[in-house]
């Protein structure tokens, strides 16, 4: 069953076994999961139900439509964009697929480091198998990667370096090139139309339109949810309740630690909200005045670099380099320059291809709750800039071995290389807030799992540790950044904290 927020009578009152609140891949899995084991579940999602019919492929009315702030969020200092999907199916709507299982290098280091004993490879071999069952997941063909991926291929292949074409959970997907807008064929195997549509068919209820506001707490215990219906103007309409045995928070790594923050909840570790980790990426960009390259035609995110990344291949720049593609609004926020000299930019749209930085973040910011709104401080820290910097060298260095004129980065002074001399030319370039464009595109890490409670959030099996039925289910279960796109991190320690509930919430007397 699903109930809109926007035609729901003011004082709608649910009841539940188990209140989900978002339906991005944490929750709607865990959804998914207890519906099937037979919990009632209420899954209450602050964005719209948007169906394919209704990806319009224009970017202003689908940035408005599926994204916080229109797309146009940013850290509080304005040093980085942050964009955050916001509808059934959370950034799974408007991600580019690319799919990694953890890294066996990443789980031994989350064992050693955070005494998360379970998240072996072995054991987590299944929960992935099974995930990429429903996500449709398969390897692209190097056949069908579009010219901007191939020739970043090309480029890594003269080098010698590893690169490799992205694992995508697609079904049917004949490359519109529209990923980040939402896909108008449901060839994207999103949240939204794999684990929500499993855990309705198992009798859920979805809410939509509906923000959650406050956790209500007693005696150690979760009871329930209260929030506000949402009109179309996404402004209060009313008000709601969900009572729970069974609370489960999955708002993704800023709106978790915000609802939780903002609902007085007892944190021992006194890290909610800590250890904010972003993935900030930059593009790189080759210019081929020859050739048509149309960066935003076809499969946009195909083809990596994984030579230096340090979870994929031991390097210590730790970063992927990844072929994107971006829609021209998008594109005239990152090109360099001012005026006129941005105007010349954009008329080589056509002939630029563009890799995206994906940096592993040693240094992570926060999200604190401002005046009715998740406050993020984030920046670039020294040490993480200068392996940005030397990712920037590499990414350019491709993109010359591709043949390409010249390759060009998206800092606020125009900076181009003919020739891998011309790298001196990052000596004279400023890397800190508003000196190049940075954008985060994976928000992770601020409600942190481990095994002691005065050095983590929740525990190996998702639970707040003074609570008996409080679980956090998102990306911000993460102990650190992942060096790799999340996505299936995501899912995977959902699953674990699925499992989770199920033993610990049987055990305590629940059906
Ligand atoms: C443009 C873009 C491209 C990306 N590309 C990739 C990619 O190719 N591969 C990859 O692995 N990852 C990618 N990602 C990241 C990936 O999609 C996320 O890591 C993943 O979706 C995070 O899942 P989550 O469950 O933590 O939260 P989210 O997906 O953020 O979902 C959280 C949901 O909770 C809802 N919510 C929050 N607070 C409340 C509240 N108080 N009340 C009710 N609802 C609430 C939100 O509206 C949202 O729908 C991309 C992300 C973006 C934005």
């Amino acid at each position: 069953m699903r109930i809109s927020g926007t035609e729901a009578q003011p004082g709608l009152a649910l009841a539940a076994d188990v209140v989900v609140v978002g339906t991005g891949p944490g929750g709607a899995s865990v959804a998914a999961k207890l519906a099937r084991a037979g919990r009632s579940v209420v899954m209450v999602e602050a964005g719209p139900h948007v169906p394919a019919s209704e990806m319009s492929q224009r970017e202003s009315e689908m940035m408005r439509k599926l994204y916080y702030e229109g797309g146009l969020r940013t850290s509080e200092n304005g040093a980085m964009g942050v964009l955050h999907g916001r509808a059934v199916g959370g950034s799974s709507v408007v991600n580019y697929l690319d799919c990694f299982r953890t890294p066996a290098r990443l789980l031994y280091d989350w064992q050693r480091r955070f005494g998360l004993d379970e998240l072996s490879p072995e054991r987590m071999a299944p929960r992935f198998d099974a995930i990429e069952e429903v996500l449709h997941v398969r390897k692209l063909d190097p056949g069908n990667l579009n010219k901007n991926n191939d020739k970043l291929r090309q480029g890594t292949e003269r080098l010698g370096w590893k690169g490799d074409t992205f694992h995508r959970n697609a079904y049917q997907c004949y490359g519109s090139g529209f990923c980040d807008l939402g896909c108008s064929y449901n060839a994207k195997q999103s949240a939204a139309i794999t684990y929500v549509p499993i855990a309705t068919q198992h009798g859920a209820t979805l809410l939509t339109e509906a923000r959650v506001d406050r956790v209500d707490t007693a005696a150690g215990r979760a009871t329930g949810v209260r929030g506000s219906l949402l009109g179309a103007d996404r402004q209060p309409r009313g008000e709601f309740t969900v009572k729970a045995d069974v609370v489960v928070v999955s708002g993704g790594a800023i709106h978790t630690p915000y609802l939780l923050l903002s609902s007085g909840v007892d944190d021992p570790s006194g890290q909610l909200g800590e250890n904010f980790y972003a993935h900030p990426g930059t593009p790189v960009v080759g210019y081929f005045p020859g050739e048509r390259i149309a960066n935003y035609e076809g499969i946009k995110q195909g083809y990596y670099i994984g030579e230096f990344s340090w979870v994929l291949h031991e390097h210590p720049i730790d970063v992927l380099i990844e072929g994107i593609g971006a829609p021209p609004a998008l594109t005239s926020t990152i090109l360099p320059g001012l005026g006129a000299e941005r105007q010349a930019e954009f008329r080589r749209y056509n002939h630029y291809a563009a890799a995206g930085l994906l940096l592993r973040d040693y240094v992570p910011g926060r999200v604190r709750v401002g005046k009715g709104r998740p406050i993020i401080e984030a920046s670039l820290a020294p040490s993480d800039a200068h392996r940005l910097r030397l990712s920037t060298e590499r990414a350019a260095e491709a993109w010359l071995a591709a043949g390409a004129a010249m390759a060009l980065t998206a800092h606020n002074k125009l900076t181009y290389f003919r020739s891998t001399r011309d790298f001196r030319k990052l000596d004279d370039v400023g890397w800190g807030i508003g000196e190049l464009a940075l954008v985060c595109f994976h928000q992770m890490g601020t409600a942190r799992m481990g095994s002691r409670r005065d050095r983590s959030v929740v525990s190996p099996t998702g639970r707040m540790w003074s609570y008996d039925n409080l679980y956090v289910a998102d990306a911000s279960i993460f102990p650190t950044s992942t060096g790799v796109n999340p996505q299936e991190t995501v899912y995977g320690l959902a699953d674990v904290v699925g499992d989770g509930i199920l033993d610990e919430t049987r055990s305590a007397g629940s059906p």
